[in-house]
């Protein structure tokens, strides 16, 4: 892959990077509305495009090499586009070679497990790029927003009371250094969005009936919450971005930036593993030129012995 594009990149991203022990403040440090200064909405879809093709070439060769495999992470609040995030960027992906998992209200089994078990479950195998539709850090923020969760995820005493925000950041951190360190890079993603484009939307959701399916009352409320929600993220931004596993605010109020932004933030997390076709040893040379020898035996009165390599004027 030619550095220039995975230059232009990295240019891209950077800027959208929570540098680790930095302390967020959302509201202060990032703006949903950004659409930085690197490309327009003009440019917007040839760039996706790019990105796709992109991620089309990486994804065959980490397949094919089996050795990787990649977690990306998406977080947002109500509405902040984490579906439709999806079905852009990874359009053109082969679908063998990534697995979507949303995440929604324990079930009781889950909640009889320890809290990282469901996630544990659903990471992708070597080869595969996952994708967590909200994800573990759920168990940071709504557990946090609304502490009646807590108290239905049957944890001893010990586990809970002080510290118990710090105790799991930690402990997601580790989870991730193990992942990261054992052949899984983790990419994660904030879908950053504005309180008033979060209005918007939910009214878009309500005024047109083919959207009405995606309208919950619940989401009306839960907006009620959104400096709690502020806080919670801003936390667990600062005390979760890390060296092994950084976090990417993507400006969310502008559906065209953001999933630039996040194709450019996968392709660069499959670029850093540069993914290569297994290549053949002497070997398996030897065993193929054999096998070619047999099927080209095999070749009707006729007919070229091996038409593939012969197309032209043989026959
Ligand atoms: P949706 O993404 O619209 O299907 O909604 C999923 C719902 O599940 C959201 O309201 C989340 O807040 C909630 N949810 C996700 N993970 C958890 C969790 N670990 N504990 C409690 N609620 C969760
Ligand atoms: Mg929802």
């Amino acid at each position: 892959m030619e550095d220039v594009r995975l230059e232009r990149i990295r240019e891209i991203i950077e800027p959208l990077r929570v540098e680790a022990g930095t302390a967020v403040v959302l509201e202060r440090d990032f703006d949903p509305g950004n659409t930085g200064d690197m490309f327009d909405k003009k440019d917007s879809k040839r760039l996706l495009t790019t990105g796709v093709e992109m991620l089309d070439y990486y994804q065959s060769r980490l397949a094919a090499q089996d050795t990787y495999g990649v977690l990306l992470v998406l977080q947002a609040l109500d509405a902040g586009g984490k579906d439709s995030t999806i079905r852009h960027v990874m359009s053109g992906v082969n679908p063998q070679g990534v697995v979507v998992h949303g995440f929604g209200v324990p079930s009781s089994e889950e909640l009889d497990h320890d809290y990282l078990w469901r996630y544990q479950q659903k990471l992708p195998a070597r080869g595969q790029i996952g994708i967590f539709n909200r994800s573990h850090y759920e168990e940071v923020v709504v557990v946090r927003v609304h502490p009646e969760i807590l108290e239905g995820e049957q944890l001893p005493a010990e586990a809970r009371g002080d510290g118990i925000w710090e105790r799991r950041y930690r402990q997601i951190n580790d989870w991730e250094r193990f992942l990261v360190e054992n052949g899984f890079p983790v990419a994660k993603v904030f879908l950053n969005l504005s309180k008033e484009e979060q209005r918007r939307r939910f009214l878009r959701r309500i005024d047109f009936p083919e959207k009405n399916w995606k309208f919950k009352a619940r989401d009306v409320r839960e907006r009620a919450h959104w400096d709690e929600y502020q806080i919670a993220f801003s936390e667990m931004l600062s005390a979760t971005s890390t060296e092994h596993a950084p976090w990417y605010v993507i400006p969310a109020d502008h559906k065209w930036f953001m999933r630039v932004a996040v194709a450019a933030v996968l392709v660069d997390t499959l670029a850093k593993i540069d993914p290569q076709y297994p290549t053949v040893d002497d070997e398996a040379r030897k065993e193929l030129a054999a096998s070619k020898q047999e099927l080209e035996a095999q070749a009707p009165d006729g007919v070229a012995a091996d038409p593939v390599a012969e197309p032209a004027g043989k026959e």
